[in-house]
């Protein structure tokens, strides 16, 4: 099976998956709104019929309930059928696959994961070059073309000494975000100058790192004509940053491992586009009532269009999004989100009365962070927090009061906070860089094998 002849042959219907998506991305951007929803509506019922005939656990939902995918009229009829947990995903992985689909042509791989616990999940042998047709149609939006030449810096172990390296299958130099000593970037800086790199494709925290180092260096920043960013959330202060240092445009993105939901920006908004395409998305209000109208926001709830092997419904990203305007400039059909945030638990401290503090909420941007480098939370026990923070040489025990002062102003007398300066701070194991690291008791949402 792993002869030249079969990965050249795996080669060639990836390749072909490749474009057969790309055709299909170009073309439905164009359409209007009841053609894009009239796709996705059949795309979704054929996905639910799948469920249905081949799917074990959604065999034993469906009929519990009384859905029957053939007699779907609506896409929001979909709302009859419960939400899946993540714990579910994990605890009955094997009724979520496809009894029609030979595992031959199934492929294992785990998301990142929040707590330090990784989700196993199985997609389609080559669904990589399905995601990639998707993500590379978003950057098309911004110049990029799969002839054109990026830099990727996120994430990557570079195991030369130089620590960066040239890849043919990703048209791509790629550097590694873990090393980035002052001599280091310069390098790295003169060698994206030398090939006239036009796409940097990176982290938010790793583009404002490298940013750093070279404005401290004094080295003038390589031209791009865009950075591509995505992995992390990322806030408005530092999109506006970015794009001031390196004087160019930035586009971001929305994804997860899952496959069920990806929104991307355009060239003319800051808005997220939903491709209804991928995923049918849902955005659900504490109250597990739909968000719909423009400002209001809930947890993403997505449901494949993209993974017959282990089809995902309604299920729980555990992210978080507000919804944006009805039609963006660009004239694409899509659904529009204004903000999408990563993983509720990564992004919000657990206060003592379990109040979820928002890391939005307590705005970094202020004043009181003048002389501080970089900070980042560190919870394990609710309602108490260790803030950890890279002082700059200006830093004086003043501004460790300020600091406290705001914090208690803000949380009041749900957290403890501590403060600790440090050298350095924690990066996830693929190297990126998260406000706030938990690592609190299993709580039962959380609650795994
Ligand atoms: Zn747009």
């Amino acid at each position: 099976m792993h002869s030249k002849y079969s990965q050249s042959v795996a080669q060639l219907r990836g390749l072909e998956l490749y474009w057969k998506t790309r055709r299909l991305l170009k073309k439905s951007q164009g359409w209007n709104h009841d053609e894009s929803s009239q796709y996705q509506f059949i795309q979704l019922r054929n996905m639910l019929q799948h469920c249905a005939n081949n799917v074990p656990y959604y065999r034993k939902l469906f009929r519990a309930t009384g859905f029957a995918p053939a007699r779907m009229r609506y896409a929001s009829e979909l709302a009859g059928l419960p939400t899946l947990e993540k714990e579910i995903v994990r605890s009955q992985t094997v009724d979520l696959l496809a009894e029609n689909i030979p595992r031959s042509s199934w492929n294992y791989y785990t998301t990142g994961g929040t707590m330090g616990k990784p989700l196993g999940l199985y997609g389609l042998k080559g669904g990589g070059w399905r995601e990639r047709a998707f993500i590379e149609t978003m950057w098309d939006r911004v110049g990029f073309r799969p002839t054109r030449l990026r830099a990727i810096l996120k994430g990557s172990v570079v195991r030369s000494k130089r620590r960066w390296t040239y890849s043919l299958s990703e048209h791509a130099f790629i550097f590694s975000n873990f090393h980035m000593k002052p001599e280091i970037v310069a390098t790295y800086a003169a060698v994206m100058k030398k090939w006239h790199i036009p796409f940097l494709h990176t982290y938010p925290s790793a583009a404002l790192e490298f940013a750093r180092i070279l404005s401290e260096s004094g080295i003038s920043p390589p031209r791009f004509e865009a950075i591509l960013l995505g992995s992390e959330n990322l806030y408005p202060g530092q999109r506006a940053q970015i794009e001031a240092f390196f004087g160019c445009r930035t586009l971001s993105w929305y994804g997860h491992s899952e496959n069920t939901v990806l929104a991307g920006g355009c060239e003319v908004s800051l808005n997220y586009h939903v491709q209804p395409e991928y995923g049918f998305v849902e955005i659900l209000k504490d109250d597990g009532r739909p968000a719909t109208r423009e400002g209001e926001e809930g947890e993403l709830v997505g449901t494949t269009l993209f993974n017959p092997v282990m089809p995902l419904v309604r299920y729980r990203t555990g992210d978080w999004a507000v919804i944006g305007p009805g039609s963006c400039p660009c004239g694409r059909p899509y659904q529009l989100l204004t903000e999408t945030r990563g993983r509720w638990l990564q992004e919000m401290l657990i206060g003592k009365f379990f109040n979820r503090i928002s890391i939005t909420a307590l705005n970094m941007h202020s004043a009181i962070f003048d002389n501080v480098r970089q900070f980042q939370f560190y919870q394990s026990e609710i309602g108490k927090t260790e803030l950890r923070l890279i002082p700059k040489h200006t830093y004086t025990q003043r501004d460790s009061e300020a600091i406290l002062t705001a914090f208690g102003e803000k949380m009041g007398d749900s957290m403890d906070v501590q403060l600790k300066l440090v050298e350095q701070l924690q990066l996830t194991e693929r190297g990126k860089f998260r406000f706030i690291i938990q690592n609190l008791p299993q709580t039962s949402n959380t609650q795994a094998d």
